[in-house]
């Protein structure tokens, strides 16, 4: 999908708020602040009015065709609210969107896991799918669901939470309440975990030199740098990882019958290990006629899907549909 116009994308983290000026299917320009969170809602809203002025004082502002927000938390995209992030010191209900209304152009705002999905769409892995599912592992395990090239939110805008279906009912408790969730496999913190466990078995893993003794420093780059040397514990812990998150996702595919599944997020960078587990998972756990030709790929924006998502919002608005 090309797209001429010129879109501020603007990626809202728990540490750092991207803003990027997107064009031509590249982002031309890239401006960082704190999001501060950490301190108040109205500190953040208030770094999100610096670097928007930031970027205007670079780019006519009359070049945009609108402001696309990616966010980590609940969002009401009706009325650009968000009403809960988890990881933001006392924020409840903040209208967010409205606080860059006096930029006078128009602005969408969704979560993150929605907002890398539609990256993919637009700018990434999916751009020639009609269907697709997104899976983004990072701390939590996000996910986001494409039909007929559109997002499809749900109900109530809570669909494609698919680090939370439950693969196992007696399984690890998950920080959701539930038990056995895909995230309690496959989420940063419980892959870091199992490995730890395990590397009373492997004295001599790789892993142990990487991060020079000290397993607080455990991570999946670590892990998925193991794997490409050979290290056998690294190795096992992906396989591992994949099979978990191949159940999850042969129930999506039993459901829907979307035949392909797009990795992103930071264990995702391990490769071919990782997808082809996920891979031969599904297969196993599918119904064979709509799981045989099932296809895993990795996610193409890498660290840039924050600004290419939130770019999106724009693109698949009412706005430029017309
Ligand atoms: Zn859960």
């Amino acid at each position: 999908m090309k797209s001429k116009a010129t879109i501020l994308g603007i990626d809202v983290g728990g540490t750092t708020i991207k803003f990027g000026v997107v064009k031509n299917n590249k982002i031309i320009f890239e401006y960082m602040l704190p999001t501060l969170a950490y301190e108040n809602p109205g500190k953040v809203l208030s770094q999100l009015n610096i670097g928007v002025k930031k970027i205007f004082e670079v780019y006519k502002k009359s070049d945009f065709i609108g402001i696309g927000i990616g966010f980590p938390g609940k969002v009401d995209i009706e009325t650009g609210i968000v009403t809960s992030a988890p990881n933001f010191r006392n924020w409840k209900k903040i209208q967010v969107r409205k606080s860059l209304e006096s930029y006078k152009l128009p602005i969408f705002i969704d979560n993150d896991a929605n907002c890398a999905a539609l990256g993919e769409l637009y700018f990434g892995s999916g751009n020639n799918l009609e269907n697709f599912i997104m899976v983004t592992l990072g701390t939590g395990v996000g996910g986001g669901i494409i039909i007929n090239k559109k997002l499809f939110r749900g109900e109530s805008g809570g669909a494609g939470e698919i680090g939370h279906i439950t693969i196992d009912y007696s399984g690890p408790k998950c920080k959701c309440g539930k038990h056995g969730c895909v995230e309690a496999y496959a989420g940063n913190n419980y892959i870091k975990q199992r490995t730890i466990q395990k590397l009373n078995e492997y004295p001599d893993s790789l892993i142990l030199k990487l991060v020079d003794h000290n397993l607080e420093a455990i991570e999946p780059k670590i892990i998925n740098e193991a794997a490409k040397k050979g290290d056998e514990l690294a190795i096992k812990i992906l396989k591992e990882t994949g099979y978990y998150i191949g159940i999850g996702l042969a129930n999506i595919a039993n459901t829907l019958d979307i035949k392909t599944f797009i990795i992103g997020g930071g264990t995702s960078g391990a490769g071919k290990t990782l997808l082809d587990a996920i891979k031969q998972s599904i297969k196993n756990h599918g119904i064979h006629d709509i799981v045989r030709d099932v296809r895993v790929i990795q996610a193409r924006l890498k660290n840039k899907s924050g600004i290419f998502g939130a770019a999106s919002l724009v693109l698949s608005s009412q706005l430029y549909q017309k």
